[in-house]
């Protein structure tokens, strides 16, 4: 305890701008401040949580961003615990429950190898080839070659030769646009599934893998596993919270003062003063109505905008231009997302659980969302009893130019959409239009010179680092995961400064 104090003491001096109010700064910020660092937040936008926002109007309660999370990652957890949001937690009703389209009807996507042999989803020959899959798998031929991304393989290049194409066609190309709004093939598997990928790398087949690693999982008694509650890390899935997953970015910041938390701040430039390492960085951000502050003297610098809006930042270093053009440029999703409402009766057909994806495959069939939540099935209290409240995602990489369109030709399109799959009959009766013009950047195949890039920038500018969705993952625990190692990281380096500035004995 007594090095705790110390610590807390050495660092209590210790200032650091956080960039971005979305989940990944808000961790960091929430992190160092509980480790007595002095932090100040600059967001563009005039509220909290960037890729997260609830809305509360006339009784409805829906998510415009991200609906749902979960706790994979041992930082949630600990989050969820130190913010006093288990008591907030949400969980799905039958969430278990999730659908598939195949031949135009929604049809329950097996979660145990019994359900599997019994669905409609896959075919005979797709069924055997997934139980056989340990002797049936394929090497892959490119992987001795050269990390070039011509050869680099792709997530639906990866399943086809474990699994088969009508795995990646029913299974993986609905998951990859309902999680990442990208189609399998432009994907790269190693950004998209680094587990599995490494995975492949030790067992050669997934099916032994992932059971040699469950089994490995649950042999290790060092409670690493276990949450405070007890429960079993991501075992019961899914989550939200009562009045949706805004109230994770507002708990949060609940600690930062209004000076620590500067909104409607978007950072143009940052400058890094070479010499002692203390207070070498400042920044200078501009307010909507063009107000421009200039901030000074920050020991660290966390990054957590997107890639594309970091390009425009102009940076200094020791008085010089440092040219952000090794940053390449990154391909983004845009996505629209529509809430609908429908009273019970006009659902003839309504299914109980977590929602519904569209292969991509089944738009021969004439749909053209990309999938469905079904919001109030699965969280009864987002709309009165006598409705049902919908959340459905449209473009993505499979539509880009459907994501632009009108409210009211996405209106129709959701419409017609939920006839064939609910049964529904008639118009909604309340209407909700986001369009997110860049909702997720795509992990492409040539993602790796990202990575590179983000390495490069930190490497070069002493104090700075880089955290979010454009790193690790897209979900949120990866983004809070991301933010929590990115202040791990600031917390060694202003560690490492003190010890080098502290005068000789
Ligand atoms: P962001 O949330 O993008 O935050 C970055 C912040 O930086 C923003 O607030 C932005 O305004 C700010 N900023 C940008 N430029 C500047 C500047 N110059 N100065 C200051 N601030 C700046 N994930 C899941 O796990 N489950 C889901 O169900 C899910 N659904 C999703 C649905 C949609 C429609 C979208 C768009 C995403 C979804 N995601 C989901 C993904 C997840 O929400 C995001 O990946 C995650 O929230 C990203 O957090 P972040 O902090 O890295 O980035």
């Amino acid at each position: 305890a007594s090095n705790a104090v110390a610590d807390h003491d050495k660092l209590s001096g210790k200032r650091v701008a956080v960039v971005g109010a979305g989940v990944s700064g808000l961790a960091a910020a929430y992190k160092l401040k509980s480790k007595g660092v002095n932090v100040t937040v600059f967001e563009a936008d005039g509220r909290v949580g960037g890729k997260l926002r609830s809305v509360m109007h006339n009784g409805l309660i829906w998510d415009e961003g991200a609906n749902t999370m979960t706790e994979a990652e041992p930082e949630v957890g600990s989050l969820l615990d130190d913010l006093g949001l288990r008591e907030k937690q949400q969980f799905p009703l039958s969430q278990k429950k999730r659908y598939i389209v195949r031949n135009g009807l929604p049809v329950m996507i097996p979660t145990n190898p019994i359900a599997l042999v019994t669905s409609s989803v896959l075919s005979t020959q797709s069924k055997f080839q997934i139980l056989l899959e340990p002797f049936l798998w394929k090497k892959n031929d490119s992987s001795s070659k050269v990390s070039d991304a011509s050869v680099v393989e792709s997530v639906s290049g990866f399943f086809q030769r474990h699994f088969g194409q009508e795995v990646v066609d029913y299974l993986i190309d609905p998951f990859m646009g309902g999680t990442s709004a990208a189609d399998p093939e432009s994907l790269s598997m190693k950004h998209s599934f680094p587990d599995l990928w490494n995975i492949e790398k030790s067992f050669g087949s997934i099916i032994v893998g992932a059971i040699r690693s469950k089994f490995a999982a649950k042999g290790s008694k060092n409670g690493e596993t276990k949450s405070s509650t007890g429960t079993k890390k991501g075992s019961r899935g899914s989550f939200s919270f009562k009045g949706g997953m805004q109230i994770l970015p507002d708990m949060l910041c609940k600690d930062l003062s209004r000076e620590d938390l500067n909104l409607d701040s978007k950072v143009l430039s940052l400058s890094y003063n070479t010499g002692p390492r203390e207070e070498n960085w400042s920044l200078s951000c501009v307010s909507h109505n063009e107000t421009q502050r200039q901030n000074l003297h920050y020991d660290a610098v966390v990054m957590t905008a997107p890639l594309c809006n970091v390009k425009e930042m102009k940076v200094m270093k020791g008085g010089e231009p440092f040219k952000l053009n090794f940053l390449p440029e990154i391909k983004y999703m845009p996505l629209s997302v529509i809430i609908t409402t429908f009273t019970k009766e006009k659902v003839k057909r309504p299914l109980e659980g977590f929602g519904v994806l569209i292969p991509s495959i089944e738009q021969k069939h004439g749909f053209k969302t990309l999938g469905t939540l079904f919001s109030s099935m699965m969280f009864p209290d987002r709309c009165p009893s006598d409705l049902h409240l919908y959340t459905t995602f449209i473009g993505g990489s499979r539509n880009q130019e459907l994501a632009k369109a009108s409210t009211d030709e996405l209106k129709q399109v959701v419409t017609s959409d939920l006839q064939r799959l609910l049964g529904i009959e008639g118009e909604p009766v309340f209407v909700n239009h986001v369009y997110w013009n860049k909702a997720f950047p795509l992990y492409d195949r040539s993602y790796d010179s990202v990575m590179e890039a983000i390495d490069k920038m930190e490497k070069d500018l002493p104090g700075f680092f880089y955290a979010g969705n454009h790193r690790g993952g897209l979900s949120v625990g990866k983004s809070i995961a991301s933010g929590c190692k990115a202040a791990d990281l600031v917390i060694s380096y202003l560690e490492s400064c003190s010890n080098d500035n502290k005068p000789e004995d």
